[in-house]
């Protein structure tokens, strides 16, 4: 396992760590077999949320009795100093732990910053919790290069890792990150599978590995075999082939930049809609020889694309400010219902 510094937080990282969202779909007997395999690999730093369900308490079952093996990192939305002073003590409960790594203020948006910034936001208790010895460093995650740029521009002394979307086709956030990096803050890519829709994880994962803009990918895991094949990547860090630059042009063309990351962000549909399964099964319907197998599983589904009211809820709620809207329509014409 190759290990890098984290930025001024000074951790020393696995190269390719974990990320936490879809340990949220196991059982605490498999989260607990994936931390057994996260050891033996040495795939050392684990991120996690207050807002994946179950992932901290699960997380921290599992690392009893072993967690100064590992370095932890988790974040909470919470914007207010009170709310995330008790956010902070919370996640230490349910990680079973006295100290915490990394702790981040969770995808800050425009409207956020002067609040979680201000006198009595969230920022203040990270730093009051830090100076007691709760957490170690304080970190921030974003999803807009507005807000990015923002972060970097004016708030660059007061964090020390950055989390931000970077992946084959999503490199929007390059040149700001390059430049957090110069101020040594730590950078650690979210999404370098893109939520899942790039399915060479050999090639995504090295993308981001080689691409010297991110000190640590955290590709979301909720297997064993996921985190063998993620760890093996770290062995392969050999430049880029031609037919791999290559393949690389292609999927940005098949892509684009609107599809769904699977992040849940958009959740509760007002009619019921379980918005990113439904793009996943479009996608396999669009797939040569997945047809069937799509058109089954969408077809069991509680409700469908054609159920939209067009409330608009969900399009606020996404940090990519997907048409989910018209994306719905496509579905439902896809699928005839
Ligand atoms: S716009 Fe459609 S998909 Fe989005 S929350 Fe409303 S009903 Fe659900
Ligand atoms: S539609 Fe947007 S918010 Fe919902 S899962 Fe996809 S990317 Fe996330």
């Amino acid at each position: 396992m190759e290990y890098v510094r984290l930025g001024k937080t000074g951790l020393k990282v696995s190269a390719v760590s974990f990320g936490g969202i879809p340990i949220q779909r196991c059982t605490a007997d498999e989260a607990a077999v994936i931390v057994d395999k996260l050891d033996e690999v040495g795939m050392n730093f684990i991120d996690t949320a207050r807002g994946y369900t179950v992932s901290e308490e699960y997380l921290g079952a599992a690392l009893k009795g072993r967690r100064d093996r590992f370095i932890l990192a988790t974040k909470s939305m919470v914007r207010d100093c009170e709310g995330m002073k008790k956010e902070v003590d919370v996640s230490l409960d349910k990680l079973q732990t006295d100290y915490i790594d990394l702790y981040q203020i969770h995808n800050i948006k425009t409207n956020d910053f002067d609040k979680v910034f201000g006198e009595d936001g969230a920022y203040r208790a990270l730093e009051e919790a830090r100076q007691e010895g709760k957490i170690g460093h304080i970190g921030i995650t974003a999803h807009s290069s507005d807000d990015l740029k923002r972060i970097v521009e004016s708030h660059a002394h007061q964090v020390e890792s950055i989390m931000f979307p970077y992946n084959i086709v999503e490199i929007q956030g390059a040149e700001t990150l390059k430049e957090a990096r110069k101020s040594d803050i730590g950078v650690i890519a979210m999404k370098p599978l893109a939520g899942g829709n790039l399915e060479d994880w050999r090639l995504a994962l090295r993308f981001v590995a080689l691409s010297g803009v991110c000190d640590v990918s955290i590709p979301g895991m909720g297997s064993v075999e996921e985190v063998e094949r993620n760890a093996s990547v770290c062995c392969d860090l050999t430049p880029l082939t031609d037919a791999e630059l290559e393949e690389i042009e292609r999927l940005r063309k098949e892509l684009g930049n609107q599809f769904c990351r699977r992040c849940g962000y958009c959740a509760p549909c007002t009619v019921g809609i379980d918005i990113p399964t439904s793009f996943v099964f479009a996608n396999y319907l669009r797939k040569y020889g997945l047809a069937d197998w799509a058109k089954e599983r969408y077809a069991a589904m509680g409700a469908h694309a054609s159920d939209c009211i067009a409330c608009g809820v969900c399009e606020e709620r996404c940090p990519y400010d997907l048409p989910i809207i018209d994306m719905m329509a496509k579905v439902a014409a896809d699928f005839g219902k």
